[in-house]
Order: structure tokens, then sequence, then C-alpha cells
């Protein structure tokens, strides 16, 4: 169990009111939980208490982490909504209220749902900080899965794989991603993951050994040129992400050149294009392979130099070079922001990178009173998603998604849990038409959220929706007046076409 004194130790600086915020809620939960037993036999309190802990390790503050303290509250234990809001406030009530909603959403493991899905849990969290609390409690709870039963293995850690860690890595956290994958994939794909484990093994034994001569050589080709450096590392490729790239560019272990990378910090940006001279003065780089993300930073934000070397020894390498402002935004992503008190003034970065602020949670205006639907999706998705949506896991994919998706689009869900996305103002025949032609052809009525209702129903995020089907059903040319999809006007058409034909036979 993380105590107390461990969770505030890794706050920079905390103020009293924080100090007894945290310890106040710690407390509580410890309480709260106390009949609560996880699964391995351990008391309840040890997964609130960690979740907070990570938490805190990635920066978050004073009421994100009391919130990680109390996530399950609400859920698993007697005390209720009203008494918790009492006696720590709406914001706390509203991030671990936050939290619960997002536990009810499933993951049913097909494939065809998995980026709605991923879209839907950004959305549904309107805050950053919910997604945070949600990411840490999953990371506990992927650290602990094997006490867990063996199906619901499965389930977690496929969940854990296709929707949480590709969020994670969105947001840029880059760390928390690779772990959720590494420790997700021997439970979704044991065998793969065995026999990429012993190659690996093997692989990994050679090289880390050349690679730590090779460290030195670089260290000292710097000094050599007095090229100012801070440290270097070397950071080995996560198993699940190597996975990843052998599968999809059908490749061999042995032409994946970044299974090590070699790191070089450095204090400033002038700093990396120096030691990119000295690098490349010293050995040959790999045509094609020079990447300067630093004039040019990925789209979610990501700055480096990145190059490839021939090492002498027959071998290629990776190297790095990022300032430690860079170097900390590639692993902590988003909080590093919320957190990282940098040392740049003015930095060009930060300034492009505006739209993190629109991450950050406006506690000004946090009523819910607007009815116009399409603020329903709170403002900062749509930023998140022109900045990060349009990236694949790999960087590579370009997926084609409008800047202003969400300002545009609803999910809904099957009583099932699937999740379907549509245009704002979509009705059930839409729905209906999304799932298959031959459901909206029949469709005689509709449920939204168990109440029977018109056809021309204006669908809401999050409504779950029930479609009717009788046999006997037709289309109605009347239909074409309100529906949104191209998907349901065109079969519409073509259905009521053939009703014609049929009936002038
Ligand atoms: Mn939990």
């Amino acid at each position: 169990m993380a105590t107390l004194k461990e969770i505030t130790d890794l706050i920079e600086s905390p103020s009293k009111a924080d100090l007894e915020l945290i310890s106040k809620a710690f407390s509580f939960s410890e309480e709260a939980h106390s009949n609560n037993k996880r699964l391995s036999g351990e008391p309840y309190f040890i997964h609130a208490s960690e979740t907070a802990k990570i938490l805190a390790e990635y920066g978050m503050g004073a009421s994100t982490i009391s919130s990680g303290l109390l996530h399950d509250v609400i859920e698993d234990t007697p005390v209720t909504s009203e008494e918790l809001g009492k006696e720590f406030g709406e914001e706390i009530l509203f991030l671990v209220e936050g939290v619960t909603k997002l536990g009810k959403l499933k993951y049913h493991g097909t494939d065809r749902h998995n980026e709605s899905m991923r879209k839907l849990f950004v959305a549904m969290s309107q805050d950053i900080r919910i997604l945070m609390i949600k990411l840490a409690d999953r990371l506990h709870n992927i650290r602990t899965l094997s006490y867990v039963p063996k199906e619901k293995q499965t389930r977690i850690a496929g969940e854990t794989l296709e929707i949480f860690a590709p969020i994670a890595y969105r947001l840029g956290i880059r760390k928390l991603s690779r772990e959720l994958e590494d420790l997700s994939f021997p439970f979704v794909y044991p065998k793969e993951y065995d026999d990429l484990k012993k190659i690996v093994k093997r692989q990994h034994e050679d090289s880390v050994e050349n690679l730590e001569k090779f460290l030195k050589s670089i260290k000292k080709a710097l000094a050599k040129n007095s090229a100012p450096y801070i440290r270097t590392e070397y950071r080995v490729k996560g198993i699940y992400s190597l996975y990843k790239k052998l599968k999809a560019k059908k490749k061999n272990i042995e032409e994946v050149h970044d299974m090590l990378a070699l790191r070089v910090i450095v204090p400033t940006i002038a700093d990396c294009y120096t030691a990119l001279g000295v690098m490349h003065g010293v050995w040959r780089p790999l045509p094609g392979k020079i990447k300067d993300y630093i004039a040019f930073p990925k789209p979610n934000g990501y700055q480096a130099l990145h190059t490839t070397i021939f090492t002498g020894d027959g071998s290629v390498v990776e190297i790095q070079i990022k300032t430690e402002e860079m170097y900390q935004h590639s692993e902590y992503g988003i909080a590093s922001h919320i957190s990282y008190k940098g040392v740049g003034k003015k930095n060009k970065r930060l300034e492009s990178l505006d739209w993190i602020k629109q991450l950050m949670p406006n506690t000004k205006s946090k009523d819910s009173s607007t009815k116009d639907q399409a603020r329903d999706v709170p403002h900062w998705i749509k930023d998140l998603a022109s900045h990060h949506m349009a990236i694949s896991q790999e960087g590579m994919l370009n997926e084609e998604i409008k800047k202003d998706f969400f300002n545009h689009r609803i999910f809904v869900f099957s009583p099932i849990g699937d999740v379907v996305d549509l245009p704002i103002e979509s009705t059930p025949v839409d729905f209906a038409y999304a799932i298959h032609s031959d459901i909206g052809n029949h469709i005689a009525g509709a449920k939204v959220n168990n109440k029977m209702v018109s056809l021309d129903t204006i669908l809401k995020n999050g409504d779950i929706v029930e479609v009717i089907n009788r046999v006997g059903s037709k289309p109605n040319i009347k239909w074409l007046e309100y529906v949104k999809t191209s998907i349901a006007k065109r079969s519409i058409r073509s259905a009521i076409q053939k009703l014609k034909k049929e009936d002038t036979k």
C-alpha cells in the first residue's frame, strides 16, 4: 500500500491546503473501503492509494490525487454522491462521478468499434483529469491482473490494449502507454508474447553490452568537440510496440533499428544541432533516417532530432537528441504540462501547443445547462480531435478525421452497449440504417433510454437506442425530410424505388 507520505513526497512544493485535502481524502477512503477486499485478498484501499500514487508520480494536483483516493468510493462503498459532495465539495464530486461514469462503458472486443470507443472515452471524460484518474486506475488494475479470473483477464487486458494504451499514447504520455501495453500483451497474446520474449532476450544481452561501450564513445566525441550535454541513456523498445511493428511492417527483428535507442539529453535546442553535427562527423548516418522533429514536431507535439548511424562494428543504432524539457514532454506528455515547471521562458513549442490549455479544466463555466447540443461535447475535444485523433498509434496512418469532428458527431449505444457514431441531429432511423439496411427498412418504432419515441426524435450523446422491427414495415418517403446520414438517405431512396417497381408490376 502506498502510504500518505509516499504520495505527498511526490508532489513538488505542495501547499498546506493541498496536504490537508489529500490527508483527509486518504483517511476518508481508507475508512469507507474498510470492509472491501480485492480479489488478491488484500484490503481494497491498497488499490485506491496506489492509484493516487500513480497520479502523484505523473505530477497531478491535489484535487486529482484526492479524487484518485476516492475514485471507487461511490461505486463500491455505502458512501453516496451527496455525502461525498458535502465532505469534499463540487470539484472532487465532479471528478469522482466522472470516473464512475466512465467505468460503466464496456468494451466488447469488436475491432469495428475500437476507434469509436476511444473517442467515446475521451468525449465522455469531459476533463483531462478524469481521464488521468481512469488511466491511473487502469494501470494499477493491470499491475495486479494475475489475481483476476481468467476470462476477465482477457477482457480487461484487451480493453487496455485497444482503448486505454492508445488514449495514453495520443495524450503523449508514452511512459504510461508503454507500461499499459507491455503488461497487457501477455494476457491477450500469450503465445506471441512468449516467442518474442525469447528472441528479445537473446538479442538484448548481446546488444546492451555493445551499447554501453558505444555510449562511452559518444560521450568522448561530444567532450572532444566541446559539445555540451547533460546525460546519455538508452531505452529498450516496449515489447508490444515491437510486436506491432513486426506485424505491421512484416519485418524481421534484425530489421528493426530502434529496438534500442540511445538518448543524448542536452541543455538547449542549439546544443541538439551541435550534438547531431558531432555524431555525423564521427559516424556515418543512414540516409533517409535523419528526422528533425524540432523544426517539424510530430502532430502530438513530440520533439527531438533522430538519426540512425553505423556504429562501425556492423550494427546500426538510433540516436535521439533532445533537451530535458523535450524529454519530459515525450515521456509524460500532457501530464508534463500540468506539472512540469520548465526552464524555458519563451518556448516555441509551448506556444504551438496552445491547445493543451483547452484541455485544462475550466472551473468557471462548469454549468451543463446549455441546451445547445453541439456543446454536449466539451470544447477541448475539438482541439484534441484535430491534433491527436488524426494520428494513429504508429503515427503512420492518416485517418480522415475532420478538425471539428466532435462538434459534428454524437455517440449513441445499442442496448448491448455497442457504440455507433452519427452526425448531430441524427434520428433513430439513422441509427437503424447505420447498423444494417434491413434493420432500417423494417423499423416500426424506437425506444430511447427505454422510452418509446417518434422516429424523428433527435438523438443525444450517450442515448441508448433500441430499434423495433416489424416484418411488414416499409420505408416512408417522409423519413427523407429528417434523416441526416447519407447511408440512410441512399437506402431509403433505393428501397422506395424498389417498392414502386413492385407496385407497377
Ligand atoms: Mn478503481
